[in-house]
């Protein structure tokens, strides 16, 4: 089993790896340009190996420099938050109040339906009778 601290440092030998071949890349492919745009014969292989070493390099340092570009936009992402804390709080606070407000007139209104009706449930039979009836109306039973 691989530990973290040895995947870490395995991920981050890559990285210098990369880091290291774009650079080289990099400078390989710009004095290649340079070459071609100071030399006095015009040798067009100077300037397709060039352009074709200056995009490997972007590819690679893009690859390398990745993982710090993601760290630093969780950074920045967290900052965002610190920040705006008070107000994704209220956010949360008036969209908790208008849920808990329609879940509130949801229960009343149920209540209120049962209520208005002024009718009870037959312990027996379960049937919905009215509440001031001695006597079930489907099964007879007292109430
Ligand atoms: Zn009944």
């Amino acid at each position: 089993m691989e530990t973290s601290e040895k995947k870490k440092r395995k991920i981050l030998k890559w990285q210098i790896v990369l880091m290291v071949l774009g650079f080289l890349l990099l400078a390989g492919g710009i004095t290649m340009i340079v070459f071609f745009a100071i030399s006095d014969t015009i040798n067009p292989a100077l300037i397709i190996v060039g352009c074709f070493l200056l995009v490997f390099a972007f590819i690679m340092l893009s690859y390398a420099f990745l993982p710090l570009i993601q760290r630093g936009m969780i950074k920045i992402n967290k900052q965002i938050i610190e920040e705006n804390k008070e107000d994704l709080k209220d956010i949360s606070s008036t969209t908790g109040e208008i849920a808990s407000e329609g879940v509130k007139k949801v229960a009343k209104s149920a209540m209120e339906g049962v209520n208005d009706a002024d009718k009870i449930y037959c312990k027996h039979c379960g049937q919905l009778i009215d509440s001031d009836s001695k006597f079930c109306s489907f099964c007879g039973k007292e109430q």
